[in-house]
Protein backbone atom coordinates (compact mmCIF):
# COMPACT_ATOMS: atom_id res chain seq x y z
CA UNK A 1 0.00 0.00 0.00
CA UNK A 2 1.87 3.33 -1.17
CA UNK A 3 0.77 6.81 0.53
CA UNK A 4 0.98 8.89 -2.54
CA UNK A 5 2.35 12.75 -2.64
CA UNK A 6 0.11 15.52 -4.15
CA UNK A 7 1.94 17.22 -6.27
CA UNK A 8 2.08 21.36 -5.44
CA UNK A 9 -0.47 22.92 -7.78
CA UNK A 10 -3.31 26.05 -7.73
CA UNK A 11 -4.63 27.10 -4.81
CA UNK A 12 -7.80 28.56 -3.45
CA UNK A 13 -6.97 32.49 -4.25
CA UNK A 14 -5.36 31.55 -7.49
CA UNK A 15 -9.45 30.03 -8.86
CA UNK A 16 -10.75 32.96 -7.33
CA UNK A 17 -8.46 35.43 -9.04
CA UNK A 18 -9.74 33.36 -12.24
CA UNK A 19 -12.44 35.63 -13.62
CA UNK A 20 -15.24 32.95 -15.02
CA UNK A 21 -14.59 30.88 -11.66
CA UNK A 22 -13.99 33.76 -9.02
CA UNK A 23 -18.12 33.40 -8.16
CA UNK A 24 -17.99 29.78 -8.79
CA UNK A 25 -15.28 29.48 -5.95
CA UNK A 26 -17.50 32.01 -3.14
CA UNK A 27 -20.24 30.30 -3.45
CA UNK A 28 -18.36 26.80 -2.87
CA UNK A 29 -16.67 28.21 -0.10
CA UNK A 30 -20.09 29.03 1.91
CA UNK A 31 -21.64 25.79 0.78
CA UNK A 32 -18.86 23.36 2.46
CA UNK A 33 -18.18 25.50 6.23
CA UNK A 34 -20.60 23.17 7.77
CA UNK A 35 -19.52 19.87 5.99
CA UNK A 36 -16.14 20.49 6.92
CA UNK A 37 -16.75 21.16 10.57
CA UNK A 38 -18.44 17.95 10.79
CA UNK A 39 -15.58 15.93 9.45
CA UNK A 40 -13.19 17.21 11.84
CA UNK A 41 -11.33 14.86 13.49
CA UNK A 42 -11.50 12.21 10.61
CA UNK A 43 -9.09 11.17 8.02
CA UNK A 44 -10.66 10.52 4.90
CA UNK A 45 -8.54 7.88 3.41
CA UNK A 46 -9.10 7.87 -1.14
CA UNK A 47 -7.84 3.66 -1.67
CA UNK A 48 -7.40 2.92 -5.57
CA UNK A 49 -5.76 0.98 -7.42
CA UNK A 50 -3.36 3.16 -9.43
CA UNK A 51 -1.32 6.71 -9.32
CA UNK A 52 -1.22 7.40 -12.98
CA UNK A 53 -3.52 6.81 -15.98
CA UNK A 54 -7.40 7.02 -16.33
CA UNK A 55 -10.03 9.21 -14.84
CA UNK A 56 -9.48 8.75 -10.84
CA UNK A 57 -5.92 9.02 -10.59
CA UNK A 58 -6.41 12.50 -12.74
CA UNK A 59 -9.04 13.85 -10.38
CA UNK A 60 -7.58 12.90 -6.65
CA UNK A 61 -4.55 14.87 -6.54
CA UNK A 62 -6.40 18.81 -7.06
CA UNK A 63 -9.74 17.28 -4.78
CA UNK A 64 -7.10 16.41 -2.17
CA UNK A 65 -4.84 19.33 -2.48
CA UNK A 66 -7.69 22.01 -2.34
CA UNK A 67 -9.76 19.22 0.36
CA UNK A 68 -6.56 19.95 2.75
CA UNK A 69 -6.36 23.43 2.13
CA UNK A 70 -9.42 24.10 3.32
CA UNK A 71 -8.96 21.87 6.56
CA UNK A 72 -9.79 18.66 5.63
CA UNK A 73 -7.53 15.33 6.79
CA UNK A 74 -7.64 12.96 3.85
CA UNK A 75 -5.03 10.75 2.22
CA UNK A 76 -4.56 8.62 -0.91
CA UNK A 77 -3.25 5.20 -0.61
CA UNK A 78 -2.74 3.02 -3.83
CA UNK A 79 -2.61 -0.76 -3.15
CA UNK A 80 0.12 -2.76 -4.35
CA UNK A 81 -0.22 -5.88 -6.62
CA UNK A 82 2.22 -7.35 -8.69
CA UNK A 83 0.02 -10.23 -10.54
CA UNK A 84 -0.88 -10.10 -13.62
CA UNK A 85 -3.83 -12.36 -13.55
CA UNK A 86 -5.22 -10.11 -10.49
CA UNK A 87 -5.24 -7.10 -13.17
CA UNK A 88 -6.61 -9.29 -16.03
CA UNK A 89 -9.29 -10.65 -13.64
CA UNK A 90 -10.55 -6.79 -12.68
CA UNK A 91 -9.93 -5.67 -16.33
CA UNK A 92 -12.67 -8.26 -16.80
CA UNK A 93 -14.55 -7.05 -14.35
CA UNK A 94 -14.30 -3.54 -15.22
CA UNK A 95 -15.66 -4.82 -18.97
CA UNK A 96 -18.07 -7.10 -17.73
CA UNK A 97 -19.58 -3.53 -15.59
CA UNK A 98 -19.48 -1.89 -19.04
CA UNK A 99 -21.84 -4.86 -20.55
CA UNK A 100 -18.76 -6.28 -22.58
CA UNK A 101 -17.70 -10.30 -22.30
CA UNK A 102 -19.79 -12.98 -20.81
CA UNK A 103 -20.23 -11.77 -16.93
CA UNK A 104 -19.14 -15.67 -15.95
CA UNK A 105 -16.99 -15.37 -12.83
CA UNK A 106 -16.18 -17.99 -10.59
CA UNK A 107 -14.58 -19.21 -7.31
CA UNK A 108 -11.02 -19.60 -8.61
CA UNK A 109 -11.49 -15.88 -9.34
CA UNK A 110 -12.37 -14.91 -6.46
CA UNK A 111 -9.51 -16.71 -4.99
CA UNK A 112 -7.03 -14.20 -6.84
CA UNK A 113 -9.35 -11.10 -6.32
CA UNK A 114 -9.38 -11.71 -2.43
CA UNK A 115 -5.59 -12.83 -2.46
CA UNK A 116 -4.40 -9.41 -3.53
CA UNK A 117 -6.94 -7.55 -1.65
CA UNK A 118 -5.38 -9.84 1.53
CA UNK A 119 -2.38 -8.84 0.93
CA UNK A 120 -2.55 -5.28 1.15
CA UNK A 121 -4.76 -5.11 4.47
CA UNK A 122 -1.64 -5.01 6.89
CA UNK A 123 -0.33 -2.28 5.27
CA UNK A 124 -3.90 -0.55 5.17
CA UNK A 125 -4.67 -1.24 8.76
CA UNK A 126 -0.94 0.77 9.80
CA UNK A 127 -2.76 3.92 8.46
CA UNK A 128 -6.29 3.97 9.19
CA UNK A 129 -7.94 4.19 13.07
CA UNK A 130 -11.15 4.24 14.37
CA UNK A 131 -13.50 6.70 13.25
CA UNK A 132 -12.33 7.24 9.62
CA UNK A 133 -13.85 7.55 6.72
CA UNK A 134 -12.34 4.58 3.42
CA UNK A 135 -13.41 5.51 0.14
CA UNK A 136 -12.45 2.84 -2.18
CA UNK A 137 -12.67 3.71 -5.82
CA UNK A 138 -13.62 0.69 -8.31
CA UNK A 139 -13.69 -2.80 -8.27
CA UNK A 140 -9.73 -3.55 -7.90
CA UNK A 141 -9.56 -2.91 -4.09
CA UNK A 142 -13.41 -3.46 -3.47
CA UNK A 143 -12.76 -6.43 -1.03
CA UNK A 144 -10.74 -4.84 1.07
CA UNK A 145 -13.55 -2.77 2.76
CA UNK A 146 -15.03 -6.44 4.78
CA UNK A 147 -11.42 -7.04 5.73
CA UNK A 148 -11.04 -3.49 7.19
CA UNK A 149 -14.24 -3.65 8.71
CA UNK A 150 -13.18 -6.68 11.10
CA UNK A 151 -10.93 -4.47 13.27
CA UNK A 152 -11.54 -0.79 12.64
CA UNK A 153 -14.82 1.04 13.74
CA UNK A 154 -14.60 3.35 10.53
CA UNK A 155 -17.35 4.04 7.74
CA UNK A 156 -16.95 2.61 4.36
CA UNK A 157 -17.72 4.09 0.80
CA UNK A 158 -17.30 2.38 -2.33
CA UNK A 159 -17.07 4.97 -5.51
CA UNK A 160 -17.66 3.42 -8.80
CA UNK A 161 -16.67 5.26 -11.82
CA UNK A 162 -18.15 2.84 -14.18
CA UNK A 163 -21.13 1.61 -15.15
CA UNK A 164 -24.08 0.62 -18.35
CA UNK A 165 -27.54 1.84 -18.75
CA UNK A 166 -29.48 -1.01 -19.28
CA UNK A 167 -28.69 -4.36 -17.61
CA UNK A 168 -27.62 -7.33 -19.32
CA UNK A 169 -26.43 -10.73 -18.61
CA UNK A 170 -23.10 -9.88 -18.31
CA UNK A 171 -23.74 -6.62 -16.49
CA UNK A 172 -26.08 -9.19 -14.03
CA UNK A 173 -22.99 -11.44 -13.98
CA UNK A 174 -20.79 -9.38 -12.88
CA UNK A 175 -22.89 -7.89 -10.11
CA UNK A 176 -24.02 -10.91 -8.80
CA UNK A 177 -20.08 -11.36 -8.31
CA UNK A 178 -19.35 -8.51 -6.52
CA UNK A 179 -22.43 -8.22 -4.46
CA UNK A 180 -20.86 -10.53 -1.57
CA UNK A 181 -18.93 -6.95 -1.12
CA UNK A 182 -21.61 -4.60 -0.92
CA UNK A 183 -22.62 -5.89 2.73
CA UNK A 184 -19.24 -4.45 4.35
CA UNK A 185 -19.95 -0.51 2.44
CA UNK A 186 -22.23 1.60 4.68
CA UNK A 187 -22.67 3.51 1.21
CA UNK A 188 -21.97 4.05 -2.73
CA UNK A 189 -21.40 6.75 -4.80
CA UNK A 190 -21.94 6.45 -9.34
CA UNK A 191 -21.85 9.19 -11.64
CA UNK A 192 -24.86 8.70 -13.05
CA UNK A 193 -28.20 7.36 -11.39
CA UNK A 194 -29.12 4.21 -14.22
CA UNK A 195 -25.76 2.83 -13.31
CA UNK A 196 -26.60 2.23 -10.19
CA UNK A 197 -27.73 -1.79 -9.30
CA UNK A 198 -31.10 -2.30 -7.62
CA UNK A 199 -30.22 -3.62 -4.44
CA UNK A 200 -27.93 -0.30 -3.47
CA UNK A 201 -30.29 2.35 -4.72
CA UNK A 202 -31.57 3.47 -1.49
CA UNK A 203 -27.53 3.84 -0.19
CA UNK A 204 -26.33 5.83 -3.03
CA UNK A 205 -25.46 9.16 -3.98
CA UNK A 206 -24.56 10.51 -7.07
CA UNK A 207 -21.21 12.64 -7.61
CA UNK A 208 -20.49 13.96 -10.78
CA UNK A 209 -16.31 13.87 -12.30
CA UNK A 210 -14.80 16.75 -12.54
CA UNK A 211 -11.90 18.55 -13.97
CA UNK A 212 -9.76 21.17 -12.42
CA UNK A 213 -9.54 24.32 -14.55
CA UNK A 214 -6.25 25.28 -13.24
CA UNK A 215 -4.01 21.50 -13.17
CA UNK A 216 -0.96 20.83 -16.32
CA UNK A 217 -3.74 19.46 -18.12
CA UNK A 218 -6.67 22.39 -18.42
CA UNK A 219 -5.00 25.51 -17.09
CA UNK A 220 -4.53 28.32 -20.02
CA UNK A 221 -1.47 27.66 -22.21
CA UNK A 222 -0.83 30.97 -25.00
CA UNK A 223 0.31 29.79 -28.18
CA UNK A 224 3.84 30.05 -27.56
CA UNK A 225 3.70 28.15 -24.36
CA UNK A 226 1.41 25.49 -26.49
CA UNK A 227 4.28 25.13 -29.33
CA UNK A 228 7.20 24.94 -26.50
CA UNK A 229 5.40 21.94 -25.51
CA UNK A 230 5.31 20.31 -29.03
CA UNK A 231 8.53 21.46 -29.60
CA UNK A 232 10.06 20.05 -26.44
CA UNK A 233 8.46 17.03 -26.68
CA UNK A 234 8.92 16.55 -30.44
CA UNK A 235 5.61 16.25 -31.56
CA UNK A 236 6.59 19.35 -33.72
CA UNK A 237 10.01 20.20 -34.92
CA UNK A 238 12.12 23.53 -35.10
CA UNK A 239 14.36 25.61 -33.02
CA UNK A 240 13.80 25.07 -29.10
CA UNK A 241 14.05 27.77 -27.24
CA UNK A 242 17.37 27.84 -25.03
CA UNK A 243 17.48 26.01 -21.64
CA UNK A 244 13.81 26.42 -20.66
CA UNK A 245 11.38 23.84 -19.60
CA UNK A 246 13.92 20.93 -21.12
CA UNK A 247 11.11 17.86 -21.12
CA UNK A 248 12.07 14.64 -19.95
CA UNK A 249 11.00 12.78 -22.73
CA UNK A 250 10.23 12.92 -26.13
CA UNK A 251 6.69 11.27 -27.54
CA UNK A 252 7.00 7.75 -29.10
CA UNK A 253 5.42 7.71 -32.37
CA UNK A 254 4.57 4.39 -34.67
CA UNK A 255 6.11 4.38 -37.72
CA UNK A 256 4.88 2.56 -40.87
CA UNK A 257 6.42 -0.67 -40.13
CA UNK A 258 4.78 -0.76 -36.87
CA UNK A 259 7.82 -0.05 -34.74
CA UNK A 260 8.36 2.95 -32.12
CA UNK A 261 10.21 6.11 -33.13
CA UNK A 262 10.34 9.41 -32.02
CA UNK A 263 7.99 11.41 -33.88
CA UNK A 264 10.23 14.38 -35.55
CA UNK A 265 12.88 11.78 -36.51
CA UNK A 266 10.64 11.09 -39.70
CA UNK A 267 7.53 12.94 -39.79
CA UNK A 268 7.14 15.93 -37.60
CA UNK A 269 3.53 16.56 -37.38
CA UNK A 270 2.78 19.96 -39.03
CA UNK A 271 -0.35 20.51 -36.36
CA UNK A 272 -0.33 23.50 -36.22
CA UNK A 273 -0.80 24.11 -40.26
CA UNK A 274 -3.50 21.27 -40.76
CA UNK A 275 -6.91 20.85 -39.16
CA UNK A 276 -6.67 18.23 -36.66
CA UNK A 277 -9.05 15.57 -35.15
CA UNK A 278 -7.75 14.38 -32.20
CA UNK A 279 -8.70 11.08 -29.79
CA UNK A 280 -6.66 10.89 -26.04
CA UNK A 281 -7.76 7.51 -24.05
CA UNK A 282 -6.04 4.97 -22.70
CA UNK A 283 -5.64 1.76 -25.13
CA UNK A 284 -9.00 0.05 -24.53
CA UNK A 285 -11.62 -1.15 -27.22
CA UNK A 286 -13.98 0.45 -25.53
CA UNK A 287 -12.28 4.03 -26.46
CA UNK A 288 -13.15 3.21 -29.96
CA UNK A 289 -9.63 4.08 -31.60
CA UNK A 290 -10.16 1.21 -33.80
CA UNK A 291 -13.65 2.59 -35.24
CA UNK A 292 -12.37 6.21 -35.09
CA UNK A 293 -9.64 5.36 -37.32
CA UNK A 294 -11.80 3.31 -39.66
CA UNK A 295 -13.84 6.44 -40.09
CA UNK A 296 -10.80 8.64 -40.60
CA UNK A 297 -9.67 6.69 -43.44
CA UNK A 298 -13.68 6.40 -45.17
CA UNK A 299 -13.72 10.22 -45.29
CA UNK A 300 -10.27 10.63 -46.87
CA UNK A 301 -11.39 8.03 -49.13
CA UNK A 302 -14.74 9.33 -50.11
CA UNK A 303 -13.05 12.94 -50.25
CA UNK A 304 -11.05 11.93 -52.96
CA UNK A 305 -13.61 9.81 -54.70
CA UNK A 306 -16.45 11.78 -54.73
CA UNK A 307 -15.12 15.60 -53.51
CA UNK A 308 -15.34 18.62 -55.55
CA UNK A 309 -11.46 19.00 -56.26
CA UNK A 310 -11.95 22.69 -56.44
CA UNK A 311 -14.06 23.26 -53.45
CA UNK A 312 -12.59 24.65 -50.02
CA UNK A 313 -14.28 21.71 -47.85
CA UNK A 314 -11.96 19.29 -50.41
CA UNK A 315 -9.04 21.14 -49.52
CA UNK A 316 -10.07 21.26 -45.52
CA UNK A 317 -10.80 17.58 -45.95
CA UNK A 318 -7.55 16.78 -47.80
CA UNK A 319 -4.75 18.22 -45.31
CA UNK A 320 -6.59 17.30 -42.11
CA UNK A 321 -4.82 14.70 -39.86
CA UNK A 322 -5.86 11.91 -37.19
CA UNK A 323 -4.03 12.24 -34.06
CA UNK A 324 -4.77 8.83 -31.64
CA UNK A 325 -2.66 9.46 -28.32
CA UNK A 326 -2.61 7.20 -25.15
CA UNK A 327 -0.19 5.96 -22.55
CA UNK A 328 2.78 3.98 -23.18
CA UNK A 329 1.68 0.56 -21.88
CA UNK A 330 5.30 0.27 -19.94
CA UNK A 331 4.14 2.44 -17.48
CA UNK A 332 0.20 1.35 -17.24
CA UNK A 333 0.25 -0.91 -14.21
CA UNK A 334 -3.40 -1.76 -13.86
CA UNK A 335 -4.35 -2.21 -17.75
CA UNK A 336 -2.63 -5.79 -19.27
CA UNK A 337 -5.21 -4.95 -22.00
CA UNK A 338 -3.62 -1.88 -23.03
CA UNK A 339 -0.50 -3.32 -24.82
CA UNK A 340 -2.75 -5.98 -26.73
CA UNK A 341 -5.76 -3.03 -27.49
CA UNK A 342 -2.19 -0.83 -28.83
CA UNK A 343 -0.75 -4.18 -31.12
CA UNK A 344 -4.16 -4.14 -33.06
CA UNK A 345 -4.45 -0.54 -33.60
CA UNK A 346 -0.63 -0.89 -34.89
CA UNK A 347 -1.58 -4.14 -37.28
CA UNK A 348 -4.81 -2.16 -38.60
CA UNK A 349 -2.26 1.09 -39.25
CA UNK A 350 0.58 -1.10 -40.88
CA UNK A 351 -2.19 -1.71 -43.65
CA UNK A 352 -3.53 1.29 -44.76
CA UNK A 353 -2.12 3.15 -47.77
CA UNK A 354 1.01 4.91 -46.91
CA UNK A 355 0.04 8.06 -47.74
CA UNK A 356 -2.72 8.13 -45.24
CA UNK A 357 -0.77 6.31 -42.58
CA UNK A 358 1.28 10.24 -42.96
CA UNK A 359 -2.21 11.85 -42.42
CA UNK A 360 -2.27 9.12 -38.82
CA UNK A 361 -0.04 10.00 -36.45
CA UNK A 362 -0.49 7.07 -33.29
CA UNK A 363 1.35 9.16 -30.35
CA UNK A 364 2.93 7.29 -27.14
CA UNK A 365 2.62 9.52 -24.39
CA UNK A 366 5.07 9.89 -21.16
CA UNK A 367 2.39 8.95 -18.78
CA UNK A 368 5.49 8.10 -16.25
CA UNK A 369 6.21 11.73 -15.83
CA UNK A 370 2.98 13.24 -15.12
CA UNK A 371 3.83 17.15 -15.45
CA UNK A 372 5.12 16.13 -18.95
CA UNK A 373 1.62 14.20 -19.92
CA UNK A 374 -0.75 16.84 -18.81
CA UNK A 375 1.30 19.49 -20.72
CA UNK A 376 1.38 17.44 -23.97
CA UNK A 377 -2.72 16.83 -23.36
CA UNK A 378 -3.09 19.69 -23.13
CA UNK A 379 -1.52 21.29 -25.69
CA UNK A 380 -2.32 18.89 -28.36
CA UNK A 381 -6.85 19.26 -26.94
CA UNK A 382 -5.95 23.09 -27.78
CA UNK A 383 -4.14 22.85 -30.86
CA UNK A 384 -7.16 19.90 -31.89
CA UNK A 385 -10.01 21.35 -34.36
CA UNK A 386 -12.50 18.74 -33.22
CA UNK A 387 -11.73 16.78 -29.94
CA UNK A 388 -13.05 12.99 -30.85
CA UNK A 389 -14.16 10.20 -27.69
CA UNK A 390 -15.48 7.21 -29.87
CA UNK A 391 -16.44 5.31 -26.77
CA UNK A 392 -18.49 1.95 -27.04
CA UNK A 393 -18.79 2.50 -23.36
CA UNK A 394 -18.23 5.76 -21.10
CA UNK A 395 -19.00 5.86 -17.51
CA UNK A 396 -18.46 9.47 -17.66
CA UNK A 397 -15.36 10.44 -20.21
CA UNK A 398 -13.11 12.96 -18.84
CA UNK A 399 -11.49 13.91 -21.71
CA UNK A 400 -14.73 15.12 -23.59
CA UNK A 401 -14.46 17.55 -20.50
CA UNK A 402 -11.28 18.72 -20.69
CA UNK A 403 -11.64 19.72 -24.40
CA UNK A 404 -14.65 21.56 -23.46
CA UNK A 405 -13.23 23.65 -20.96
CA UNK A 406 -10.69 24.50 -23.67
CA UNK A 407 -13.63 25.69 -26.01
CA UNK A 408 -12.69 22.54 -28.04
CA UNK A 409 -15.99 21.23 -30.49
CA UNK A 410 -16.73 17.08 -29.49
CA UNK A 411 -17.11 14.57 -31.10
CA UNK A 412 -18.53 11.85 -29.14
CA UNK A 413 -20.48 8.23 -29.24
CA UNK A 414 -24.39 7.93 -27.76
CA UNK A 415 -22.62 6.32 -24.53
CA UNK A 416 -24.41 7.09 -21.67
CA UNK A 417 -21.99 9.01 -19.80
CA UNK A 418 -21.00 10.81 -22.91
CA UNK A 419 -24.35 11.91 -23.95
CA UNK A 420 -25.00 13.11 -20.06
CA UNK A 421 -21.98 15.46 -20.43
CA UNK A 422 -22.14 16.90 -24.09
CA UNK A 423 -25.39 18.46 -25.24
CA UNK A 424 -25.66 17.78 -29.33
CA UNK A 425 -25.67 20.92 -31.68
CA UNK A 426 -25.19 23.21 -28.62
CA UNK A 427 -21.29 21.84 -27.24
CA UNK A 428 -20.29 19.37 -29.65
CA UNK A 429 -21.83 16.87 -31.97
CA UNK A 430 -23.17 12.99 -30.60
CA UNK A 431 -22.89 10.52 -33.11
CA UNK A 432 -25.29 7.85 -31.39
CA UNK A 433 -23.27 4.42 -32.48
CA UNK A 434 -19.58 4.42 -32.40
CA UNK A 435 -19.31 1.20 -34.28
CA UNK A 436 -20.88 2.86 -37.44
CA UNK A 437 -18.05 3.82 -39.91
CA UNK A 438 -19.94 6.03 -42.48
CA UNK A 439 -22.13 7.85 -39.71
CA UNK A 440 -19.11 8.82 -37.61
CA UNK A 441 -17.21 9.53 -41.10
CA UNK A 442 -20.08 11.96 -42.31
CA UNK A 443 -20.59 13.43 -39.02
CA UNK A 444 -16.79 14.16 -38.74
CA UNK A 445 -16.77 15.37 -42.54
CA UNK A 446 -19.62 17.73 -41.46
CA UNK A 447 -18.16 19.67 -38.46
CA UNK A 448 -14.40 20.37 -40.53
CA UNK A 449 -16.28 21.78 -42.74
CA UNK A 450 -18.68 24.07 -40.11
CA UNK A 451 -15.93 25.84 -38.57
CA UNK A 452 -18.80 29.09 -37.52
CA UNK A 453 -20.91 26.40 -35.41
CA UNK A 454 -17.75 24.80 -34.18
CA UNK A 455 -16.82 28.28 -32.61
CA UNK A 456 -20.15 28.38 -30.65
CA UNK A 457 -20.01 24.51 -29.89
CA UNK A 458 -16.87 25.46 -28.07
CA UNK A 459 -17.70 28.52 -26.34
CA UNK A 460 -21.05 26.66 -25.19
CA UNK A 461 -18.92 23.44 -24.32
CA UNK A 462 -16.66 25.42 -21.80
CA UNK A 463 -19.94 27.49 -20.21
CA UNK A 464 -21.03 24.15 -19.55
CA UNK A 465 -18.36 22.24 -17.99
CA UNK A 466 -18.19 25.56 -15.33
CA UNK A 467 -21.51 25.35 -14.65
CA UNK A 468 -21.76 21.49 -13.90
CA UNK A 469 -18.37 20.19 -14.18
CA UNK A 470 -15.62 21.63 -12.46
CA UNK A 471 -13.78 20.28 -9.12
CA UNK A 472 -15.60 22.72 -6.68
CA UNK A 473 -19.06 20.75 -7.44
CA UNK A 474 -17.07 18.06 -6.57
CA UNK A 475 -15.62 18.66 -3.88
CA UNK A 476 -18.84 20.17 -2.30
CA UNK A 477 -20.63 16.88 -3.28
CA UNK A 478 -17.94 14.55 -1.46
CA UNK A 479 -17.76 17.07 1.58
CA UNK A 480 -21.47 16.61 1.95
CA UNK A 481 -21.65 12.87 1.15
CA UNK A 482 -18.81 12.09 3.54
CA UNK A 483 -20.40 13.53 6.81
CA UNK A 484 -23.71 12.47 6.16
CA UNK A 485 -21.90 9.29 6.45
CA UNK A 486 -19.96 10.00 9.48
CA UNK A 487 -22.88 11.27 10.97
N1 LIG B 1 -5.01 10.58 -20.27
C1 LIG B 1 -3.73 11.07 -20.23
N2 LIG B 1 -2.80 10.54 -21.07
C2 LIG B 1 -3.09 9.57 -21.92
C3 LIG B 1 -4.42 9.07 -21.98
C4 LIG B 1 -5.38 9.60 -21.13
O1 LIG B 1 -3.42 11.96 -19.45
O2 LIG B 1 -2.20 9.12 -22.64
C5 LIG B 1 -6.00 11.17 -19.34
C6 LIG B 1 -7.11 11.96 -19.99
O3 LIG B 1 -6.66 13.26 -20.33
C7 LIG B 1 -8.17 11.94 -18.90
C8 LIG B 1 -7.96 10.57 -18.24
O4 LIG B 1 -6.65 10.14 -18.63
O5 LIG B 1 -7.90 12.94 -17.94
C9 LIG B 1 -8.97 9.56 -18.73
O6 LIG B 1 -10.18 9.75 -18.09
P1 LIG B 1 -11.55 9.35 -18.78
O7 LIG B 1 -12.65 9.65 -17.81
O8 LIG B 1 -11.68 10.03 -20.11
O9 LIG B 1 -11.43 7.79 -19.08
P2 LIG B 1 -10.97 6.53 -18.16
O10 LIG B 1 -9.54 6.31 -18.47
O11 LIG B 1 -11.23 6.90 -16.72
O12 LIG B 1 -11.83 5.41 -18.66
Amino acid sequence: MQNITIPEGAKIEDYKAYGSLNHLVHQFLEQTKSSIQSLKGSTIWMINSTATGGGVAEMLPSQIRIMRSLGVNIVWLVIEASDNAFFKLTKRIHNAIHGSGDGVFNEADRTIFEKVNAQNIDAALNFIKDGDLVVIHDPQPMPLAGMIAKTRNVKLVWRCHIGLEEHNTTTKGVWSFLSQYFEAYDHFVFSIPSYVPDMIKSKTSIITPAIDPLSHKNRILHTDKCLNILLQSGIISGRKPLLHDVFQHQVRRILPDGSFGEVNQTNPLDIIYRPTITEISRWDRLKGFKELMDAFISMKQNNENSGDRSSENYQRIKVTRLILGGPDPAFVADDPEGEEVLNELIEQYKNIDPDLQNDIAILLLPLDNPRENALIVNALQRFSNIVVQNSLQEGFGLTATEAMWKQRPVLVSGAAGLKFQVEDSVTGRINEDPTDIGQLASKLEQMLNKPKERDNWGFNGQLRVIKNFTLFSQIESWLSVLSDVKQ
